[in-house]
């Protein structure tokens, strides 16, 4: 990992904290292509009640409709949480490359307990448990204590 992958994992983190400004779970994503450019960015949107809207599962969608499959097998998804069993299927469906992500599953699975509320409906696998031989880094430390931050302020308002 380097600083250009910290750099668009701060960007997550930042969509993040929009999506909680706007009333949602605090997650954000980011897809950067072979050359390095960002191509697509999106946020957690399960406010208006559907829940499998997460950024993850977008960005999946978005590129299998504007990248040919050689050009997304190069592609890298950052994400401010480690893909849920659902965004890492579609990740792997659609032939996306690397993952980096600041915060992992097993981190938000603790932090919900810590927090006294109910573990989330699906399974907490980690990525190569659902996409076998797929290249993941992550967690960060310093950015996976500004996502828990975020979680904590999500569950102190409601
Ligand atoms: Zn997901």
């Amino acid at each position: 990992m380097n600083e250009t992958d910290i750099k668009h994992l701060r960007r997550c983190v930042e969509l993040a904290g929009e999506a909680l400004d706007a009333g949602d779970e605090p997650f954000g994503s980011v897809l950067v292509d072979g050359e390095g450019r960002v191509l697509a960015e999106d946020r957690n949107r399960i406010a208006d009640g559907d829940s499998t809207r997460h950024p993850e599962f977008a960005l999946a969608r978005w590129a299998a409709e504007n990248m040919a499959p050689e050009q997304r097998r190069k592609a890298t998804v950052y994400t401010s949480g480690e893909h849920c069993p659902m965004c890492a299927a579609a990740h792997g469906w659609v032939g996306l490359g690397r993952i980096v992500y600041a915060s992992s599953s097993e981190q938000l699975s603790a932090w919900l307990s810590e927090l006294g509320l109910a573990p989330p409906p699906v399974a907490t696998l980690p990525i190569n448990t659902v996409v076998p031989g797929l290249p993941v880094e992550g967690p960060v430390p310093e950015l996976a204590e500004q996502v828990h931050a975020l979680h904590r302020r999500l569950h102190a308002s409601t």
